[in-house]
């Protein structure tokens, strides 16, 4: 029962998200798994909500706008219902956990590598094409070969 304290974070709505510490270069999500931003919130929950809600881990919390936190507060409640309902973060081939563990780990949702960083000293895997913060881009669009105007 995520150590007893996933009823907690399921109360957690975005006004829970509004008290990411604003005011510091604090990543999101540092501030998502901290414990006096929303108790309950494990490593595997924090990767998995971030993914979900396509926001970069390392972005600084102060630096996401309404949308993104509309998105971080609707991952939110949807990955905890399923946790809560499962007993645990449910390592689905759906979700970002079924594939963490994998030597090479793919991103479920475009099929892309996953980054393994450290962010607030836990292993954070991310996609760095669904999360980086901006439109996607097709892999391999264009490709250089653009004539260079020199002098
Ligand atoms: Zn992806």
């Amino acid at each position: 029962m995520l150590g007893g304290q996933g009823p907690d974070a399921l109360t957690v709505d975005r006004s829970g998200l509004d008290r990411l510490p604003a005011g510091r270069r604090a990543r999101v999500k540092a501030g998502l798994i901290d414990q006096s931003v929303v108790a309950g919130l494990g490593n595997l929950l924090g990767d998995e909500i971030l993914w979900r809600a396509r926001v970069d881990p390392a972005r600084p919390a102060r630096d996401l706008d309404a949308g993104e936190r509309d998105r971080l507060a609707d991952a939110l409640r949807g990955v905890l219902r399923d946790a809560v309902r499962a007993g645990c973060v449910p390592a689905r081939p759906s979700w970002l956990t079924g594939h963490r563990d994998e030597p090479d780990p793919a991103c479920p949702r475009c099929g892309g590598p996953l980054r393994p960083d450290r962010i607030a000293g836990r292993s954070t895997p991310w996609c760095p094409h669904c999360q980086a913060g901006r439109d996607p881009a097709p892999p391999g669009a264009g490709g250089g070969g653009r004539p260079h105007s020199g002098s």
